[in-house]
């Protein structure tokens, strides 16, 4: 009887202790991740580092995909589209330094991940994505997972989120070939965008933007990378 009761009561932990077990290999993954991807290759600001812990990155991703979440490379998501490198992630991130007083706009939420590390640092975060499902899927998993601070909207990003602007900072995370008009002039004067423009189908540079307290535009030329295309029109608000 004994034996028994104790059988029962280890069939019923064991789903619960695998989970556990399963948990903490993905945080071991995700502290590695940081090491050696991050904090190894300079940047160190212990807030955004805290934001990428705290953000589990393989509940973005399929199951198919998890074990290999916290990886130095893209990966695939739903409809051919892709999450950046967690590196990439980061760099974007430092690079519009966004904090709590900070507004930002993301344009291609994507899977979500970008929306909520964005979302442990900046006051509040517009993202919009322009694929339906998408959007949808982003939408309700940045919700279950309690962020307050993220609207999501679906439609064309190039027109950005006028009635929300100026923004302290903008993330485009697919590539127009120029920069899109409506994002510029939804950026406030001392704000950053940071957005990659493709010149051919292979070659792209990720662009910081600078608007000045003048008003004029500063553009520096940060690293090559390799973005999904920012597509135009299906504006479904
Ligand atoms: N930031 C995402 C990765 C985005 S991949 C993440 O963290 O997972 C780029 C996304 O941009 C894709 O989901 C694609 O559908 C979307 N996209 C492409 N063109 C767009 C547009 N004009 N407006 C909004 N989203 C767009």
């Amino acid at each position: 009887m004994k034996l028994a009761r104790t059988l029962i009561l280890i069939l019923l932990l064991t789903p619960l202790l695998s989970e556990a077990i399963s948990e903490a290999a993905f945080t071991a993954a995700r502290e590695k991740m940081i090491k050696e991807q991050i904090l190894e290759r300079g940047i160190t600001d212990p807030r955004l580092l805290n934001a990428l812990l705290k953000v589990k990155r393989h509940l973005f991703v399929g199951p198919a995909f998890q074990a290999d979440a916290y990886g130095d490379f893209p990966l695939p998501i739903e409809e051919g589209q892709t999450i950046s490198q967690p590196y990439i992630v980061a760099i974007m991130t430092t690079v519009i330094a966004p904090d709590f007083k900070k507004k930002v706009l993301e344009i291609g939420t994507g899977s979500g991940y970008q929306a909520a590390v964005l979302a442990e640092l900046a006051r509040e975060v517009y993202t919009i994505e322009i694929n339906p499902n998408l959007a949808r899927k982003s939408k309700e998993l940045l919700k279950s997972l309690g962020y307050r601070n993220i609207r999501c909207r679906t439609g064309d990003g190039y027109l950005g989120w006028p009635e929300a602007a100026p923004f302290d900072g903008i993330i485009v995370t697919c590539a127009p070939d120029h920069i899109p008009p409506p994002l510029i002039e939804q950026l406030a004067v001392g704000g950053r965008m940071v957005i990659p423009i493709s010149y051919s189908t292979t070659v792209q540079d990720l662009l910081l933007v600078e608007k000045l307290a003048n008003g004029k535009l500063k553009k520096t030329n940060l690293i090559p990378v390799l973005f999904v295309p920012l597509i135009r029109g299906g504006d479904a608000r």
